[in-house]
């Protein structure tokens, strides 16, 4: 078992002093080593994958807040929505729809972020600035027909370029750091807008320093991960 208390201790006191929020990211790690961290007094945990995510969910104590973080199909919403606390990668209305609709049939609220797709690289997933206007705007504004009742959009996601090029990094950042502000004056939203996720275990520290409120990390806390068979 590899967790990492110094760096998990470290980084709480850390997170603490600037009242960000710290979701532990457990993908492909053991229940175990969660209940390690839990034992510590962490409660927020990520994880990518739904199978995954649902064996945890019935193994592991029931006062953990699950962050759903990965990719999400429309048809393993179901599957998740009873539970989860937050889904951070929402990346069209279509999973939207979904998850409002599950949401729904369980009789709750999901609370979700739109992921917003800020980096270089073409295979990761979200919104880009065009959309997420478009949505806001003809979307939103239809929310007084009770088009959404079983969701609530709290803020938004994103994942920088996987790249060295720390200015790159800190510009993406910056970037979605104003779609975040831009879109939270939407008066339908209210105060409810609060939520920014951004950086993981190389870029957290920027992603702080552009405004992020819960950062995502993984590796520094949990060792590195094998790669997914
Ligand atoms: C895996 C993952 C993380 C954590 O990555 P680390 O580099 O291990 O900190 C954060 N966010 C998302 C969306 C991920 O898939």
């Amino acid at each position: 078992m590899a967790v990492n208390f110094e760096s998990y201790k470290n980084i709480v006191a850390e997170l603490n002093g600037k009242k960000v929020t710290l979701v532990a990211v457990s993908k492909t790690k053991s229940a175990e080593e969660i209940l390690s961290l839990y034992d510590m007094g962490q409660r927020d945990f990520g994880e990518n994958y739904v199978q995954e995510l649902v064996e945890k969910y019935d193994q592991l104590p029931k006062d953990i807040r699950w962050h759903f973080i990965g990719h999400l199909q429309s048809n393993k919403v179901k599957l998740i929505a009873p539970f989860v606390y937050l889904v951070h990668s929402v990346d069209s209305e279509k999973l939207l729809k979904e998850i409002n609709k599950q949401g729904e049939k369980n009789n709750r609220v999901v609370d979700c972020l739109l992921q917003v797709h800020i980096a270089k690289e073409e295979t990761k997933f979200g919104f880009d600035e065009k959309e997420l206007d478009t949505f806001f705007k003809e979307t939103l504004s239809r929310n007084d027909k009770g088009l959404y009742k079983n969701i609530r959009i709290v803020g938004l996601m994103g994942m920088a370029s996987f790249t060295d090029d720390r200015n790159l990094v800190r510009n993406e950042f910056q970037f979605l750091n104003s779609l975040f502000t831009k879109n939270s004056t939407f008066s339908i939203l209210d105060s409810q807008f609060t939520i920014l996720s951004m950086g993981m275990s190389s870029d957290y520290e920027l992603a702080i320093e552009e405004g992020a409120n819960m950062v995502r990390i993984g590796s520094l806390l949990f060792g590195k991960r094998e790669p997914k068979k």
